[in-house]
């Protein structure tokens, strides 16, 4: 993910520095101080500011202002996601930090609100932040005398950058402030993941529009913002559209239940294990040991890139138990499948043993020893597989079991 450090912290939120806005931080720089004549101008001309143009684009200056007009801007940036972060603050949403980046400022949030009210005065908070910065340098702009030049340069340069950064965030498109806003205005009249897949296409409408038109104009950072707004916006309909998808969707529902579970026997050769994998096309099998009394013991899960790291000619020596894996990962049949999708994630692997009763297994179904029995305790298995076809018959049907009764507790 991104290289960040942290720079120091404001009402107790860490802001951290990304690698990639000390890249930004010296070309604005240079940008501003490249463009100090004609955006002197246009300050004379819009904010009666009274420049003398000769003074300041003579000598270091130029560079001098940029950088100090640059700085000013990303203090800018700080602000205006600070104004994001307390509003979360006092709804109770933590913040784990403000990140400054090559696109500008990122306020983590650990979770979004799905209160209409709450994501709309969250969002628009960063933005009334920036017109009051930018008000705030007008105003200092406005009491500084004209025999500092320089001085008023920078301030006048702020109160146009401040507001036009509000300005931008207004675009109704995610990540932009615009974005959030125009999804918790939807929300008012229809359901957060409806609302969200409409404020989603109207972004993309517009990145694709910000797109052409960075293409035709020959501007390489709009292109730039318009791809990452696409994005963006793309990701975040998803994620909501599972989350809401596998709202009533319990692990249960979804999973292979151990009726039709494959298992395979410790001491069968990896060649067998293969062969079976490529007729049953199954690429995870449950170790199921049997003791010679009828029981059977689960002792661990076997899959295909377990098998391949055996090389093909030694596959008719080594057996499954030498290969398996022991550290199960277990969840519970009563957890929601957005779970499971996360566990799987947090683990990295692609399927989750799914087993009744996970007290007796211990949280993260620890296999010690002795090894705990399965006496109808493994109940079923769940991969990735089972999790995305299942959210494909969701968006399809509206349903994963259409029959299926709304569950006490919910
Ligand atoms: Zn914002």
């Amino acid at each position: 993910m991104m290289k960040s450090f942290r720079i120091g912290s404001l009402f107790g939120i860490p802001i951290k520095l990304d690698l990639t806005f000390l890249l930004v931080l010296p070309l604005f720089a240079y940008l501003i101080g490249a463009q100090i004549e004609p955006v002197a101008d246009i300050l004379n001309e819009f904010l009666g500011a009274g420049i003398d143009v000769s003074y300041v684009t003579g000598g270091l200056l130029p560079w001098v202002l940029g950088f100090a007009a640059a700085v000013g801007l990303f203090v800018g940036v700080v602000l205006h996601e600070l104004g994001h972060s307390l509003t979360a603050q006092r709804y109770g949403f933590p913040i784990d930090s403000i990140t400054l980046w090559l696109f500008g400022g990122i306020a983590a949030l650990s979770e979004m609100p799905e209160d209409w009210r709450q994501e709309f005065n969250i969002a628009i908070a960063g933005p009334i932040v920036s017109v009051l910065v930018g008000v705030a340098s007008y105003v200092l702009f406005f009491l500084t005398p004209e025999t500092f030049g320089g001085a008023r340069f920078v301030l006048g340069y702020l109160a146009v950058l401040n507001v036009a950064l509000a300005i931008f965030n207004m675009i109704p498109a995610f990540p932009m402030d615009g974005g959030r806003i125009l999804r918790a205005l939807l929300a008012r009249g229809r359901p957060y993941p409806r609302a969200t897949q409409q404020a989603a296409s109207i972004g993309k409408l517009f990145a694709i529009a910000m797109g052409l038109f960075g293409l035709f104009a020959f501007n390489i950072i709009l292109i730039g913002v318009a791809f990452f707004v696409y994005i963006a916006a793309s990701s975040e309909a998803q994620q909501v559209t599972m989350k809401a998808a596998f709202q009533d969707v319990t692990v249960r529902d979804i999973m292979t239940t151990a009726g039709d579970l494959h298992t395979v026997e410790p001491d069968a050769s990896v060649a067998e294990l293969i062969q079976r994998m490529f007729t049953e096309r199954h690429t995870g099998y449950p170790v199921v040991e049997t003791d010679g009394f009828g029981g059977e013991r689960l002792v661990g899960l076997v899959t295909l890139s377990d098998a391949r790291d055996i090389k093909p000619v030694e596959r008719d020596a080594y057996t499954v138990s030498e290969v398996m894996t022991t550290d199960l990962k277990t969840i519970d049949p009563d957890s929601d499948a957005m779970t499971a999708i996360e566990r799987m994630r947090e683990h990295g692997i692609g399927r989750l043993l799914v087993v009744d009763g996970r007290d007796e297994w211990g949280s993260e179904g620890a296999f010690g020893d002795p090894a705990p029995r399965t006496d109808g305790d493994l109940v079923g298995l769940i991969s990735r597989s089972d999790v995305m076809t299942a959210f494909d018959i969701v968006q399809k049907s509206g349903s994963v079991n259409p029959s299926s009764q709304p569950r006490a507790g919910d």
